[in-house]
């Protein structure tokens, strides 16, 4: 996160997949991109810290000693289609051995922010390049090289759970046959997409540990405790600008096909 709360750069900033600024006005008023800019907000902030509460009251719902874990925690709220999606994920590490995640349903009880309606969820990441999609649904286009720096951190599971929930089905117009099973374009708008991430510290974690300086030398310590604010890491910084793009592949050129300046 940057110091004014946006997640993976500004809505001033060129987007990597399409070459436009993110914040580029069309004639007629319209934003290219649907989501220019992850902003945090204060509900969120407050509905991460509660997790971050609640994971340190009952460590029974650890899957392994508490006390020595850290990972980051995160929750998104969106609306895909006029509908609204709430979730909560975390980062992938420190727990692998045990094949758990560290976010259980039972961590969310404290919310309060539209309560019961929140989902945990730990989507698979894709494991090649060209397996990432838009939260839009459409081909994310990362090269290679940011592919390999991109983490299982909250903030990018989260935004693959957006891309995996726009199936894309528009209402059925009545105009043609029912021919079956229509492809899976998924494009439906996306307005509202909200998100704060935040890091538990457990507390006989040595905070001057290199490896934990290591691994989080991007989280800025502003809360006590063991909740500590996160920045985005390199491969958030460098994935999150694709994964919000909104275009549509045929509406640019690739950048593979720019010339080079
Ligand atoms: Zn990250
Ligand atoms: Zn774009």
């Amino acid at each position: 996160m940057d110091e004014d709360g946006s997640y993976g750069g500004r809505s001033t900033d060129p987007c990597p997949r399409c070459g436009k600024e993110r914040d580029f006005t069309r004639p007629d008023g319209k934003l290219i991109h649907q989501v220019p800019e992850v902003l945090d907000n204060e509900k969120l902030r407050e509905t991460a810290g509660k997790i971050i509460d609640r994971l340190k009251e009952d460590g029974s719902l650890f899957p392994k000693n508490p006390d020595k874990a850290f990972f980051m925690i995160g929750v998104l709220e969106v609306i895909i289609g006029g509908k609204s999606k709430f979730f909560a994920s975390s980062s992938g590490y420190k727990n692998r051995e045990l094949h758990q995640n560290w976010l259980k349903p039972g961590h969310l009880e404290r919310v309060t922010y539209h309560k019961g309606k929140w989902e945990v969820t730990h989507p698979e990441i894709p494991n090649q390049a060209n397996g990432w999609k838009t939260i839009l649904g459409y081909e994310a286009l990362i090269p290679p090289d940011v592919h390999k720096e991109i983490r299982p951190c909250a903030a990018i599971r989260l935004l693959r759970q957006v891309a995996l929930s726009n199936t894309g089905h528009q209402p059925n117009t009545g105009r043609r046959p029912n021919t079956g099973r229509q492809p899976n374009t998924g494009h439906l708008p996306i307005t509202g997409l909200k998100m704060a991430e935040m890091v538990f510290v457990g507390k006989d974690i040595d905070v001057a540990n290199p490896e934990l300086q290591r691994v989080a030398r991007n989280w800025h310590g502003k809360m006590s405790g063991s909740s500590w604010t996160a920045h985005s890491c390199d491969g958030c910084m460098k994935s999150i600008p694709y994964l919000i793009c909104s275009r549509a592949t045929n509406e640019f050129i690739h950048p593979n096909e720019r010339p080079k300046r």
